[in-house]
């Protein structure tokens, strides 16, 4: 059982803040992805979990022993960086058996872990050449490889996929999931890629200037963001906002209509998604101001009383610059946000 957890972590560089008081619980074999923005303390999270670098308080625990006085060597982990250090100089094999080779486990089950690992990364067939002869999506495979030969409990990723192409990251991060799925093993994954984020994650940790704002479901983070950070960041394009004053008894005055919200009594942010509009006869009426035919759907770009808004059509819709919209949002996707904490309204 390899449940890891956070408790209390906060990390300063001198008068830099850089993680405050992080609490978080990732389950046994649980997918865990980090995500944010570059600078938000991902990195920094990944290296205290793995021991490479040292909280300035609280405590890390990994299968209910605390770790945080540990080296890294002895917390059970393998990782996988950005810049993966595949040896040029040594063969695929060499490559994959090295951690197992310092373990001195003896030949045979270093044969075994390797052939059993090289298997499940599709690169059996490479196991005799040079690393230094590789494709870079082929090294990123050996350095996931040479983790996944450590059977360990637990394996940490630093954007491992960031070297390679659109299409082939999209090929590794199907089957890097799927290996791991099969591997039982806890993963705690960082990426600024919320598309990766989505398509990969049992749970998402949004992270936003030293703190995780919301850790949920892909699904949840998408549909129910618990602060218009998260709106903001997840989804492309991302969600839309408009000021809405409250008119009384759940009435709400927004973009020239009005429309049921919450039972509240000061100003605050309506939201919906670029995705959960769609034309009709009421709603709310926007300007087209640019639009982009993106093949599946026509993305409209438009101005509501001076606010930036857009909707994703339908491609088959006939919308120029400058026409008149109606655009009614799909009322079980509108969420509200209070504006001066920017989190969510129950
Ligand atoms: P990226 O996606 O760009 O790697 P990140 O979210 O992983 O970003 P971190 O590398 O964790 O961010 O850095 C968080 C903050 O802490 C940054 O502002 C960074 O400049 C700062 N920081 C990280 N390491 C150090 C260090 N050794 N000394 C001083 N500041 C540091």
């Amino acid at each position: 059982m390899a449940v890891i957890e956070i408790k209390n972590v906060a990390k300063t560089f001198g008068a830099y803040t850089a993680l405050h008081d992080i609490n978080l619980t990732i389950q046994d074999q649980e997918f865990m992805v980090l995500l944010g923005a570059s600078g938000c303390g991902k990195t920094t999270l990944l290296r205290i979990i793995a021991g490479l670098e040292t909280a300035t308080t609280g405590e890390v625990w990994i299968g209910g022993r605390r770790v945080d006085h540990l080296p890294p060597k002895d917390r059970g982990i393998a990782m996988v960086f950005q810049n993966y250090a595949v040896f040029p100089h040594l063969t695929v094999f060499e490559n994959i058996g090295f951690g197992l080779r310092m373990q001195k486990l003896p030949n045979d089950e270093v044969k075994r872990r390797v052939e059993r690992t090289a298997g499940l990364m599709h690169i059996d067939q490479l196991l005799k050449r040079y690393s230094g002869e590789l494709s870079g999506g082929q090294r990123q495979r050996v350095a996931v490889a040479r983790a996944l030969a450590m059977e360990p409990d637990v394996i940490l990723m630093d954007e491992p996929l960031s070297n390679l192409d659109a299409l082939l990251r999209m090929e590794m991060r199907a089957e890097l999931k799927g290996v791991l799925a099969e591997s039982n093993t806890t993963a705690i994954y960082v990426t600024h890629d919320q598309v990766e984020a989505m398509s990969m994650a049992d749970r998402i940790s949004v992270m936003h200037k030293g703190e995780i704002v919301q850790a949920a479901t892909p699904l949840e983070v998408y549909r129910n963001p618990a602060a218009e950070f998260v709106a903001g960041f997840i989804g492309n394009p991302p969600m839309n906002f408009l000021p809405a004053t409250p008119k009384g008894a759940g009435k709400w005055a927004v973009g020239g209509q009005v429309i049921d919200g919450p039972q509240k009594n000061k100003a605050l942010n309506f939201a919906i998604r670029p995705e959960d509009l769609r034309l009709a006869d009421s709603g709310l009426t926007a300007r087209a101001k640019v639009v982009e035919p993106l093949g599946a759907h026509l993305l409209v770009t438009c101005d509501i009383d001076g606010a930036l808004f857009r909707a994703v059509l339908d491609s088959d819709m006939t919308v120029k610059p400058g026409d008149t919209l109606t655009l009614a949002p799909q009322p079980d996707r509108v969420r509200w946000f209070d504006p001066d904490t920017t989190r969510a309204v129950a």
